[in-house]
């Protein structure tokens, strides 16, 4: 009876499958049924609404994250040294 209660409410995905949906979800890949048990499961499931944010939150903080540029003078330094090398006559 609970079963298919849940089954009719949308609620049927337990966490673990959830979270297997996780990356779909964040990349709005899943088909609208998914989608929409998916967020009911987030709804009704607090462990699993606190692991979305989370996973949310590494990503931006990964696209917020550049590589550092370096310094000009590294860059010519490196530019000259390059040329210098690739000048030097073969023996
Ligand atoms: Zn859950």
């Amino acid at each position: 009876m609970i079963q298919t209660l849940k089954y009719w409410l949308g609620i049927n995905l337990n966490c673990k499958e959830a979270h297997q949906f996780l990356t779909d979800y964040v990349e709005n890949a899943l088909d609208e049924d998914l989608k929409w048990r998916f967020e009911q499961h987030m709804r009704l499931c607090r462990n699993c609404r606190v692991y979305l944010a989370q996973y949310k939150a590494v990503i931006a903080l990964l696209h917020d994250t550049a590589p550092p540029k370096p310094q000009p003078e590294l860059v010519a330094h490196t530019l000259s040294f390059l040329k210098n090398e690739l000048n030097k006559p073969t023996s």
